[in-house]
């Protein structure tokens, strides 16, 4: 069996009541058979306050008014865990923040950036994440597997994972051809014609495609109206997300207000000073949208051995950034020209956890862009 992690992953430690949010707020946290089984014996008055603290029928911890756990205490800590031990808990809080994919023979292991730490870890690394691989014993067998798809799926990452680290281009054409190459398959895998997305592997990684994105991106951002249209339509459908935080939705329309509502004009204006301060006072910023590009494909590229919806997942990588950009971009100007790293976490952690912690919200991201042909 493969298991696979990004370089940074044994950096990461809990914070625990150091943390400056906590995890155990905001979703319903599932409950797996074993656990509920034990927690269904426990005894004493902490037996009883397991069992009035859990929907059996859901599997699920309740929650306060407030949508916090009902062991999570004053102090941000687990009751849970405080009484029973760290074993004791259930599978979704042990593994968080880690997010496993599963493939035959292969694990492919991240850690979300819906964590603050997580997200501060890969804010700050400035050297293009790799994924590590150790092999360990042990095989398995799943139904209805296509391993074919599987290893152009694997391969595509690594072309893909090329270009977009490839810094001596701007991330936007790094971007441009990545949507390229998932575009083409698309067409290859909706044809039934796999084999030749080698022919679209090889063509992307040609200086040519470069310039021809580079043509088409001009094409595109020089017509400032259409542009403005675009931007505001697409971020406006993050409002058709299942909301998981209510104060999400002020989050967003406070963003929409700041960037959209005085018309292209002023967006085109607002975008460029804050592209002109970032450039001199946060140099950094295109490496730590180049990263959560990057961890947004190696996340969820390869499930689309499930599905086949390779583009759709090449876009909702991108479209994150795109909508993360916008958030930074509107947090400058409510900041009076001012963006700090902090302000940069906050919004990437906060974004994660309504998208990423709602299987709802990562299929409605997929569906925007769904590609027939
Ligand atoms: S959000 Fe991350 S650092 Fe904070 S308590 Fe949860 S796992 Fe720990």
């Amino acid at each position: 069996m493969l298991y696979t992690k990004p370089d940074y992953y044994d950096k990461f430690h809990c914070l625990a009541d150091g943390c400056e949010d906590t995890c155990c707020a905001g979703w319903q946290i599932v409950i797996d058979d074993k656990s509920l089984r034990n927690y269904q014996m426990q005894k004493g008055s902490f037996g009883k306050r397991l069992r009035d603290s859990i929907d059996v029928k859901e599997s699920t911890f309740r929650q306060t008014k407030d949508k916090r756990c009902a062991f999570l205490n004053e102090e941000n800590l687990c009751d849970l865990q405080l009484a029973l031990g760290e074993e004791a808990l259930c599978k979704t809080c042990r593994n968080y923040p880690r997010h496993i994919e599963e493939f035959e023979n292969v694990r492919e292991i991240t850690l979300s950036v819906s964590c603050p730490e997580v997200a501060r870890i890969l804010m700050e690394q400035k050297e293009p994440v790799q994924l590590v691989s150790v092999e360990k014993e042990g095989e398995e067998e799943f139904e209805d597997f296509d391993p074919f798809l599987y290893s152009f799926l694997v391969d595509a990452r690594a072309v893909m994972r090329d270009i977009l680290q490839d810094r001596k281009k701007p991330l936007s054409i790094r971007a441009g051809l990545v949507l390229g190459i998932a575009h083409d398959m698309q067409v290859r895998i909706n044809r039934g014609d796999l084999f030749s997305c080698e022919e679209v592997f090889r063509k992307y990684q040609k200086e040519s495609a470069a310039a021809f994105v580079k043509k088409k991106l001009t094409e595109k951002f020089a017509d400032k109206d259409a542009f403005y249209h675009w931007s505001k339509h697409l971020f406006g459908k993050l409002h058709e997300l299942e909301l998981l935080f209510p104060d999400w939705e002020a989050h967003l329309s406070e963003t929409e207000f700041l960037l959209y509502d005085m018309g292209s004009y002023v967006y085109e204006k607002r975008r460029r000073n804050f592209g002109k301060w970032a450039k001199e006072n946060l140099p950094d910023l295109e490496i730590m949208l180049e990263q959560l590009m990057v961890y947004f494909m190696d996340t969820y590229f390869c499930g689309a051995v499930y599905d086949g919806e390779v583009y759709a997942k090449m876009r909702m990588a991108v479209d994150s950034v795109f909508y993360l950009y916008e958030m930074f971009t509107a947090r400058f100007i409510k900041n009076e020209g001012e963006l700090d790293k902090e302000d940069i976490i906050l919004l990437v952690y906060r974004f994660s956890r309504e998208l990423e912690h709602s299987d709802t919200n990562l299929e409605r991201m997929e569906q925007f862009h769904i590609y027939r042909t």
